[in-house]
């Protein structure tokens, strides 16, 4: 196993660059990609969508004359205007005054419902406030907003940036930025090794392998991405009972748009898919282990038990997560995302700094570890061994974050 995550870490070393969705760069890390699985002699499909992607460009806020350098959030038109600051924590605490000439000033993303209320109140602009000591934190206008022509200007700032235009809340400011939306194509890519036995049983094993704009993405998500690579090398050369499929998301940085193209055109064969494992986040070498179960209580403690068993702590929840199994759980598909979070790594998550110093071999192991010991469990089972379900607990959270991360009203089609 340790060559496993040896290899694990090759490949992480070669995708951390920056893999935005739809561009140049999303294509140089699927050639690294497909050009692995053609070595291991699977079958490669890819699955192209298309998307509101943009040409990343630069960005600036003025005050009082002296300029503060700023990233566009991505799906932006270039713009150049100016406002107001008015300093909001929290959008839902908005008052009915006419915010025409103002510019939002807030700390962290805005999007889905909190975006839509703001563009309803005809403001001219959002700048919003990264977290402390990590430069600037990105962010993307939703697809939906980009269709329906709302394109609000909107930047990030670091947070000195942001603590400055606070202390100066009524004052005018100009902002502008370059970045340019136009409509593109990203890929999934997908292999499948067929099973011996029940062919007719899917578990797929996903990671997305796309980033922000401005990250390399080395834990967010090279790791996972490298750990589904290892994991497809290892039961290459095996014959498992069940089915694998392998599926590598793009996308899921600008919505989950890689999974819900996926569960969108594969709709009548999702009923075969006993279970998703999703890799998202991997790399630090100092953190902890998270395996959170979109699904029922069975799995909980399945993968808890197995924890313990093989002596890899995990801490198990039963609990949404927001990463490619979502689109899933829209279908009552369940699934047990790991992922491992604490070191510089993922303090640095969507920032220029998730890179590849901060990962380490060692710090891919226990989501690899786990992510086989499930596999080859669940592989080896007479009798598939986990309801495919999703508790009734869960429901609500998983309308709830879809209508707060991309303003999107769903029902759960269970
Ligand atoms: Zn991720």
């Amino acid at each position: 196993m340790q060559n496993l995550s040896k290899y694990a870490y090759k490949i992480l070393r070669q995708l951390s660059f920056p893999r935005l969705a739809g561009s140049e760069s999303e294509e140089k890390a699927r050639e690294i990609i497909v050009s692995e699985l053609r070595d291991l002699n699977l079958p490669v499909k890819e699955q192209s969508f298309s998307l509101w992607t943009f040409k990343p460009g630069k960005g600036e806020v003025t005050l009082k004359g002296k300029s503060y350098e700023a990233v566009p959030y991505g799906n932006t038109k270039p713009f150049s205007t100016e406002g107001h600051i008015l300093y909001v924590e929290n959008p839902d605490y908005l008052d009915n005054r006419d915010l025409n000439d103002k510019i939002i000033l807030t700390y962290g993303r805005v999007r889905g419902e909190a975006y839509e209320k703001l563009w309803s109140k005809g403001i001219k602009g959002i700048i919003s406030i990264s977290q402390p000591l990590v430069g600037f934190s990105f962010s993307s206008i939703s697809q939906r907003f980009v269709d329906e022509d709302k394109i609000i200007p909107a930047l990030v700032v670091d947070y000195e940036t942001g603590l400055k235009l606070k202390e100066n809340e009524g004052s005018p400011v100009k902002m502008e930025g370059t970045t340019a939306v136009y409509k593109g194509t990203s890929v999934n890519i997908i292999t499948e090794i067929e099973g011996s036995k029940d062919p007719d049983e899917i578990i797929l094993v996903c990671a997305h392998y796309d980033s922000v704009a401005i990250s390399p993405g080395a834990t967010d998500n090279g790791g996972g991405s490298a750990i589904a690579l290892a994991l497809a090398r290892y039961f290459a050369k095996r014959s498992p009972s069940r089915t694998l499929r392998f599926v590598w998301f793009s996308g899921e940085e600008l919505g989950l748009l890689g999974s819900q193209a996926y569960v969108e055109e594969n709709k009548e064969s999702l009923e075969k898919i006993k279970m998703v494992i999703n890799l998202d986040v991997a790399g630090d070498p100092i953190g902890q282990n998270s395996a959170l179960c979109i699904s029922e209580k069975d799995t909980v403690s399945f993968v808890s038990i197995l924890s313990k068993e093989k002596g890899i702590p995990f801490n198990v929840k039963l609990d949404i997560y927001s990463s490619d199994s979502m689109p899933f759980a829209l279908y009552g598909i369940p699934s047990i995302n790991l992922a491992r979070f604490g070191g510089k790594g993922t303090f640095y998550i969507h920032s220029h700094s998730d890179k590849l110093n901060y990962v380490s071999k060692d710090g891919l192991s226990p989501v690899f570890n786990m992510a086989l010991n499930i596999l080859e469990r669940l592989d080896s089972s007479v009798v598939f061994p986990l309801e495919r379900k999703i508790s009734g607990e869960l429901k609500e959270k998983i309308q709830e974050y879809f209508k707060r991360m991309q303003g999107k009203k769903v029902e759960v089609k269970w």
